[in-house]
């Protein structure tokens, strides 16, 4: 017994033995691109995380995580007496180095920083950059003084202009993070204006796991109103199977990048801004890109009427890895439930139409509940259903 366990554990970290079916497999776009999960947030012992870089790597694996980013502090070193960490890019190094070792050929890992500065600018991620240690400008912790405060920010100017220089994507982490916004409501500052217009500023994360699955609908406007891309990333320090209960089916909030699954096609993507954040159960992006994953994910099947009625017979299918929760805005009510649906995820949710009288073909209208196209607004589904 003890042996077969030895080997199992051996199998676990040298990841040669298991093809794990990923937790979240999302079905290809009308238009052939997939829906790529990336997590362009997250932490090792090379900062302030808790595991070496290859656990972080077969989690993402086992997750079905695409895209990760290793995303060290450049600034704070929580290990610093045990672990090496002055090699700004080691975590990537070793992450990439590890996974080859291991045949986890499918993932896509980016190199990235966390520039971690008082408040404004606060915390920055560079991702696809090739030398984090450009990024290094120092740090002083007497903020509060003027002078000092006033280099810090020089200095942060500097390693964005550094990560520009490297054609970083760049976004604004967890912008209502309570130390640096006590009232927990996001805002620009002047500097994160200016910084958008230099074009050392590309998104925003509406979702960040490390703040208890923090949302920020003050974020999403934030997003809207500067053209920033939308993002929810997990910032794990620790495991994401504890922290996020990923064996009882929760998840890290994650980036669905609507893309190729290319590492060139998920930046062109980010840029462009063709994302949509999954936070819990919540889908979160502009209308147009949350309406690509709905029509992906959502369908309608085995459609008629009940014989010698009037009511049409149907059933909505979910083929993506999340629950929906749709609340009937059409003009018919149900014949087997009341206006809120539940479909689970990768399940099927019959309905019954009452339709008056049979016609040739109708439009039947939801509002998704969990999702926003903009704060506090819902997507709006629609299927057109034909009675013939
Ligand atoms: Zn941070
Ligand atoms: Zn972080």
């Amino acid at each position: 017994m003890m042996k077969l366990i030895v080997t199992l554990v051996l199998a676990c970290f040298t990841g040669s033995t298991f093809a794990a079916e990923p937790l979240f497999d999302f079905p290809k776009l009308a238009d052939g691109r997939d829906i790529v999960t990336a997590d362009l947030h997250t932490h090792s012992i090379f900062s302030d995380g808790l595991v070496w870089p290859l656990v972080r790597v077969e989690e993402a694996v086992r997750e079905g995580i695409d895209v990760l980013a290793a995303t060290e502090h450049l600034e704070y070193q929580r290990h610093e007496g045990f672990v090496n960490s002055s090699d700004k890019n080691a975590s990537h190094s070793i992450a990439v180095q590890s996974a080859e070792q291991a045949n986890f050929h499918d993932i896509i890992l980016v190199n990235g920083a966390e520039i971690t500065r008082n408040f404004p600018p606060g915390h920055v991620n560079a991702v696809f950059i090739d030398d984090a240690n450009k990024l290094l400008y120092p740090l002083s912790r007497q903020n509060l003084d003027p002078a000092e405060r006033a280099i810090n920010q020089e200095n942060a100017m500097r390693a964005l202009a550094a990560a520009k220089d490297q054609d970083a994507f760049i976004f604004w982490n967890h912008p209502n993070w309570i130390p640096h916004t006590p009232n927990g409501i996001a805002k620009p500052t002047p500097m994160h204006e200016q910084l958008i217009a230099d074009g050392k500023l590309h998104g925003i994360e509406v979702a960040n796991g490390t703040l208890g699955e923090s949302y920020s609908e003050e974020a999403f406007q934030i997003a809207l109103d500067f053209g920033l891309t939308v993002l929810a990333t997990s910032d794990i320090h620790g495991l994401t199977a504890w922290t996020h209960d990923v064996g009882s089916g929760g998840h890290r909030p994650m980036t669905l990048v609507l893309a190729r699954r290319t590492k060139d096609s998920v930046r062109e993507a980010l840029f462009d801004g063709n994302t949509v954040a999954w936070n819990r159960e919540d889908l979160i992006g502009i209308e147009e890109n949350v309406q690509s994953v709905l029509q992906a994910c959502l369908n309608i099947e085995a459609q008629e009427y009940l014989p010698k009625s009037a009511v049409f017979s149907a059933i909505i299918r979910n083929r993506c890895p999340l629950p929906f929760t749709l609340l009937n805005i059409s003009e018919f009510t149900f014949q087997n439930g009341s206006d809120l649906v539940r479909v689970l995820a990768h399940d099927r949710f019959p309905i019954e139409i009452k339709t008056g009288e049979r016609l040739s073909e109708f439009l039947l209208t939801f509002r998704v509940l969990n999702t926003q196209v903009k704060p506090r607004e819902n997507a709006t589904m629609i299927f057109s259903l034909s009675g013939e």
